[in-house]
């Protein structure tokens, strides 16, 4: 495995093995990596001939009072799971490296990037969309691997590569979670052990919609509620949204229906846990 550092050297290891008609398949990520990351790891290994992984924590998609000074950081641990996985390439790069002094150019990918999280978190799919962007075409990746836990980040990078032509396959995997249902996150650390109690209800919630709904109930209101209900009941986290959406264009819907998404967002002490489940 190789730890590659600057976007110069990625480009002429990914142009190798182009030339040599290998497939690249491509996880980007934030490290602190767990269960989740290793699933999106272990699709692109089977998948691809060069399976490049990538680990930076991007200022850009972190407001002013987030928490970029304390996301874990761990590069050891991280190296160590990224050889389990028989990752090939690590692309670790600097801040500086990713933002030379002197950028100027953003992504914006208008609409979807305004709901569910994009209101509570202003600025911040402009940061991602431009972090996978530039990584793109660092790595010109066949293959980019993506988190159904994260939703509206694959739905923005999916519009972002459809509007740009990125030539790029997205490939969505399902959710990984703990034992007891909380979809395993490099937040979920910021729990304390009640917090952590009570995370496990926001899946318990979703999958009480999904029972109530193959019941027969297709109001979207009367979901919303419901969740609401078990989240409040069993948990003091503070909601920030409970929303069912269309799945692709992340727009609301009064019917749960064939690809609806039910998403929601939830403050637990320190840590903002998103979760979502299609229907
Ligand atoms: P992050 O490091 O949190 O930015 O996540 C990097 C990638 O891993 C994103 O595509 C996430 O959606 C994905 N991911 C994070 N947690 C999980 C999980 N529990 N299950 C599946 N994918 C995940």
């Amino acid at each position: 495995m190789q730890i590659v550092k600057t976007a110069k050297r990625m480009h002429i290891v990914s142009a190798g093995a182009r030339a040599k008609g290998r497939r690249i398949g491509f996880v980007p990520t934030m490290g602190a990596l767990h269960a989740g990351h290793a699933a999106l790891m272990k699709r692109c290994r089977e998948e691809n001939d060069l399976c490049v992984l990538s680990i930076f924590v991007n200022p850009l998609q972190f407001g002013p009072d987030e928490d970029f000074a304390a996301y874990p950081r761990d590069k050891k641990k991280d190296v160590l799971l990224a050889k389990k996985e028989n990752v090939d390439i690590i692309l670790y790069p600097s801040a500086e490296e990713m933002y030379p002094a002197g950028s100027l150019t953003t992504i914006d990918v208008r609409e979807i990037t305004e709901p569910l999280c994009g209101r509570a978190r202003p600025g911040h799919f402009r940061g991602v969309a431009t972090v996978v962007a530039k990584l793109l075409n660092i790595v010109t990746p066949h293959v980019l691997y993506l988190g159904q836990k994260d939703a509206q980040q694959c739905a923005v990078i999916r519009q972002m590569v459809r509007d740009l032509n990125f030539p790029v396959q997205v490939a969505v995997v399902p959710t990984v979670r703990e034992a007891d249902g909380l979809a395993m996150s490099s937040r979920n650390r910021y729990l304390s052990l009640d917090q952590r109690r009570q995370a496990a209800f926001l899946f318990r919630a979703l999958t009480t919609a999904q029972a109530r709904i193959r019941q027969g109930e297709h109001r979207a209101a009367r979901i919303e509620q419901l969740i609401r209900g078990v989240i409040r009941e069993h948990t003091s986290g503070r909601i920030d949204y409970i929303a069912c959406v269309d799945a692709d264009t992340l727009k609301p819907r009064r019917i749960v229906a064939k690809k609806t998404l039910i998403a929601l967002a939830v403050r637990i002490g320190r840590a903002r846990l998103i979760d979502n489940i299609l229907v």
